[in-house]
C-alpha cells in the first residue's frame, strides 16, 4: 500500500505511513504528542475530533477563531505558541467551512515556532492546493490523508500520514500493527490503479459544486461560502437554519446544522451529489424560503 501510495504521490514510501482512516491518523499523533501538559491549538469553526483527541489524552484545547471569510488566524496562532508543549490543528480544505489554509501561513508556523504542525488534507483532491512537497523539508510537519471523500471508500477506512521519514519512524513505534483489513487495502489499491475514473469523479462534483454554488446565489435569503471541498456551507438570513433543517429532514433530506457551533450560526452543510439529487435539495431550500 505504501509503495501504491508514494508511486501516486510521487513521495518516498518511508515518508509514508497507512491508517484506518484519517482519524486513527489522528488518534496516532495524539499518543504520541498530547499529554496533560499539551496546548492543543485548532482554528476554529473546525473538525470536531481535534478537540475530542485532545480531550480523551488530558490535554488542553485552545480555540482561535478564524478571521473574516473563515481565514486562518497565523498572527494570532504564532502569538498563543509560548512554550514548546504544543500541536496546531490545520484542516485544509476546512470542514465545515471549505476554504484553504496559505502554504506560506503554513511556512511561517513551521518556520517561527518548535510546534508540531498538523494538517488535515482529508479533502484536497477537490481542490488540488496541498502541503505534501513540505514534509520534505520540515520534521514538524504531518499531512493526514483519507480514501474517504474523493476515493468514496469511506467504510473501507484506509487513511495515511505523509511526514519526514524521522517523524514517521517516530509516528509508527505507537501504530496499531494490526488495524487494516487486506480487503480494506485491496480496495484503497484497485481505487490507486484507476485514478482515470477518481480523477472524473472528482472532476465531476467540483463542476456539480460550482453548478450549485451559482444556483444559491441566485435564491434571496441564503449566503454560500466558497468552497475548495465536496461541500458546501450556506447561512440563512431571516430564518433560523433549525426550521429549515427540520423541514428537509421531513422530505427525507438529511444535512449538517450547525447552529449551535460558534460562527456558524443558521449555517447548513450539505455534501456534493449527482445533478438529479442535487436539485432535489436545492429546490426544496428555495421552496422553503419562498413559503416562510
Ligand atoms: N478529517 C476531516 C476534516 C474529516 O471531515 C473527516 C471525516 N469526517 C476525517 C478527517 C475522518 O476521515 P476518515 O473517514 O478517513 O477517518
Amino acid at each position: 500500500m505504501r509503495k501504491s501510495i508514494s508511486k501516486y504521490l510521487n513521495i518516498r514510501d518511508d515518508q509514508i505511513t497507512v491508517t484506518n482512516g484519517a482519524d486513527e491518523g489522528l488518534d496516532i499523533v495524539s499518543k504520541i504528542f498530547i499529554d496533560k501538559y499539551t496546548d492543543t491549538i485548532i482554528s476554529t469553526p473546525t473538525y470536531s475530533y481535534y478537540n475530542i483527541i485532545t480531550k480523551i489524552m488530558g490535554g488542553n484545547t485552545i480555540s482561535i477563531s478564524r478571521k473574516e471569510k473563515f481565514i486562518d488566524d497565523i498572527e494570532n496562532i504564532l502569538k498563543t505558541i509560548k512554550k514548546k508543549n504544543n500541536i496546531v490543528f490545520l484542516c485544509s480544505p476546512n470542514n465545515p467551512t471549505g476554504n484553504c489554509i496559505k502554504q506560506k501561513s503554513v511556512i511561517r508556523l513551521l518556520t517561527e515556532t518548535d510546534s508540531i504542525i498538523v494538517v488535515d488534507e482529508a479533502y484536497v483532491e477537490f481542490s488540488g492546493n496541498s502541503l505534501i512537497n513540505l514534509t520534505n523539508k520540515y520534521d514538524n510537519l504531518i499531512i493526514l490523508r483519507t480514501f474517504s471523500k474523493a476515493f468514496s471508500l469511506a467504510g473501507a477506512r484506509v487513511g495515511y500520514i505523509v511526514a519526514s521519514k524521522k517523524m514517521i519512524d517516530l509516528l509508527n513505534k505507537v501504530r496499531p500493527p494490526n488495524s487494516l483489513s487486506v480487503i480494506s487495502l485491496a480496495l484503497a489499491d484497485i481505487a490507486l490503479n484507476n485514478l482515470e475514473n477518481v480523477n472524473d469523479n472528482i472532476k465531476f462534483i467540483v463542476n456539480e459544486r460550482e453548478k450549485c454554488k451559482n444556483f444559491i446565489n441566485n435564491i434571496s435569503g441564503v449566503n454560500v461560502f466558497p468552497s475548495e471541498a465536496n461541500f458546501l456551507l450556506i447561512k440563512f438570513n431571516n430564518i433560523k437554519s433549525d426550521i429549515i433543517y427540520n423541514l428537509l429532514l421531513k422530505q427525507g433530506l438529511i444535512v449538517r446544522n450547525f447552529n449551535n457551533i460558534k460562527g456558524l450560526e443558521n449555517c447548513l452543510r450539505f455534501g456534493i451529489r449527482n445533478s438529479q439529487e442535487n436539485n432535489i435539495l436545492l429546490n426544496a431550500i428555495s421552496e422553503i424560503l419562498n413559503k416562510n
